[in-house]
C-alpha cells in the first residue's frame, strides 16, 4: 500500500514564479472577467470557480487537496475549528433531522452539541458503546442517517472498529462519520468504510498550538454540497478557514508524518517506563490495550501508535496534584488540547469531559481520576520519564 506522505507529495503547488509552496491568497472576492459566469455561478451551475472567499479560497482549496490526498479521500474542506467541522458535516447531511447514533465516548464538546443542541434542532441521539457492535446493530434505525464515532476515543484512548461500524450504517442507508483528530496517518478511516473524516486540525496537523481550525474530508459531491451557494451549511453560516492558516497548515502537513513518529517513539518510551513500575495506564502501543487485535489490524505501522497516553490515579485530587508537580517539574504544561511539541496535560473529568454528564462518564468507565498526556516529543526522553516517575512516586505513591 501506497504510503500517505507519498500521496501528499504528490499534491503540488507552485507559487508564482515557480514557488515551491503556494502563495497565500488573501483576496476576499474574485473577478469574474464574463459577467454572465457570475450568474451562473450563483445558480450553481458552474462549479470549481472562486466567486468568494466564504464560498472557496485558492489557497484553503490547496490546503484540503493535500489533506484529501493523505486520508486518502476525494476531496477536503478546512473550516474554522473543529467543532465547525463536526456541527457543519452533521448539519449537511442532516437537513431536516433524523436520528444520529454516536460513540458515548466522544470528545466533550462534541458530546455536549450532540446532547444539548442537535435535539433542539430535530436530531435525535442515542449514543451507545461502540464497542458492543450488538448495541449499535439495535440502536441504528430507519431514521439513522449518521454513525459517529471517533477514531481513538477521547480520552479512553479505546478503538472504534471503523470496518464493523461501517458496515452496519450501510445497512441502513447512513453514513460513517469519523473524527481522526487522535490519529493523523496512524490510521485512515477511508480504507475502513468512512464516508467523512474530520480533523480538528487545532491539535496534530498544527503540531504548534498556535491556531484554531478544522476539516472535512469526503467525496467531492459532499464537499461542493457544503460549498453551494444556495444550500451549503459552510457557504450559509460561514465557518470557514482563514487563507493565511490555510497557508500554514498546508505546509505543516509535510512533517505531520515525521512528526507523528517523534510523538509515538517519545510515548512508547514513558509508556514503558510506566509499566516497569506498574502503574496503572492505557496507551495504544501497549501490548496490554483492551483494542489491541484493532490496532494491529487498522494502524500503520510505520506512524506508531500516537502520543496520547490516560494514567489513571483514582481520584481528581490526585491526577490534579500530579499534573502540578510535573508542571512545577517542567515536565509538561497543565493545559487542554494535544499534539503540540511539548506535552499537555488535563484531568479530564474536570475539564474536558466535565460537560458529559457523570452517570454516562461512569457508564463509559471514565474514572474521576484520569490524568491525560499528550506527549511531545521535545526534550530528553529518558530525563522526562525520571521526572515523570519521581512525581508519582511523591503524589500517588
Ligand atoms: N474532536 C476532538 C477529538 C477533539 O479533541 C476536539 C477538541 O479538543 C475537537 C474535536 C474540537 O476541535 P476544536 O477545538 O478545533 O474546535
Amino acid at each position: 500500500m501506497k504510503d500517505l506522505t507519498q500521496h501528499m507529495r504528490d499534491v503540488q503547488h507552485f507559487g508564482e514564479q515557480g514557488g515551491v509552496v503556494p502563495v497565500v491568497d488573501v483576496s476576499a472576492t474574485s473577478t469574474f472577467m464574463n459577467p454572465a459566469d457570475m450568474e451562473k455561478a450563483f445558480r450553481g451551475e458552474l462549479q470549481g470557480c472562486y466567486l468568494y472567499s466564504r464560498h472557496s479560497n485558492p489557497t484553503v482549496k490547496a490546503f484540503g487537496e493535500k489533506l484529501a490526498a493523505m486520508e486518502e479521500m476525494e476531496a477536503g474542506l478546512g473550516v474554522a475549528s473543529g467543532m465547525a467541522a463536526i456541527y457543519s458535516t452533521i448539519r449537511q447531511l442532516m437537513p431536516d433531522g433524523g436520528h444520529l447514533v454516536s460513540a458515548r465516548t466522544v470528545y466533550g464538546g462534541t458530546y455536549a452539541l450532540f446532547l444539548s443542541i442537535l435535539p433542539k434542532i430535530g436530531i435525535e441521539v442515542t449514543f451507545v458503546d461502540t464497542g458492543d457492535l450488538k448495541a449499535v446493530a439495535a440502536a441504528v434505525n430507519e431514521r439513522t442517517k449518521i454513525v459517529y464515532c471517533e477514531t481513538m476515543s477521547n480520552p479512553l484512548l479505546r478503538i472504534a472498529d471503523l470496518q464493523a461500524l461501517s458496515a452496519i450504517a450501510k445497512q441502513h442507508g447512513a453514513k460513517l462519520v469519523v473524527d481522526n483528530t487522535f490519529t493523523p496517518l496512524i490510521v485512515t478511516p477511508a480504507r475502513f468504510g468512512a464516508d467523512v473524516v474530520i480533523h480538528s486540525c487545532t491539535k496534530y496537523i498544527s503540531g504548534s498550538s498556535d491556531l484554531m481550525a478544522g476539516a472535512i474530508v469526503g467525496s467531492q459531491d459532499f464537499i461542493n454540497q457544503l460549498v453551494d451557494v444556495n444550500q451549503g451549511v459552510v457557504m450559509l453560516t460561514g465557518p470557514v478557514m482563514d487563507a493565511q492558516i490555510a497557508h500554514k497548515l498546508y505546509t505543516r502537513l509535510d512533517h505531520l508524518g515525521a512528526r507523528m513518529i517523534a510523538h509515538g517513539k517519545s510515548a512508547d518510551y514513558l509508556a514503558g517506563k510506566l509499566v516497569e513500575h506498574g502503574i496503572p495506564l492505557v496507551y495504544p502501543g501497549l501490548r496490554s490495550h483492551p483494542d489491541r487485535e484493532l490496532i494491529l489490524r487498522m494502524f500503520a505501522n510505520k506512524y506508531g501508535a500516537g502520543g496520547m497516553m490516560a494514567v489513571d490515579c483514582k481520584t481528581s485530587e490526585r491526577a490534579l496534584a500530579l499534573a502540578h508537580l510535573l508542571q512545577q517539574e517542567k515536565f509538561g504544561l497543565y493545559a487542554v488540547s494535544l499534539g503540540f511539541s511539548r506535552t499537555l496535560m488535563s484531568c479530564p473529568s474536570v475539564s474536558t469531559s466535565s460537560e458529559i454528564p457523570e452517570e454516562a462518564r461512569s457508564q463509559m468507565g471514565l474514572s474521576q481520576g484520569i490524568l491525560r498526556l499528550s506527549i511531545g516529543y521535545l526534550g530528553d526522553d529518558e530525563v522526562l520519564a525520571n521526572k515523570f516517575l519521581q512525581s508519582y512516586a511523591k503524589v500517588c505513591g
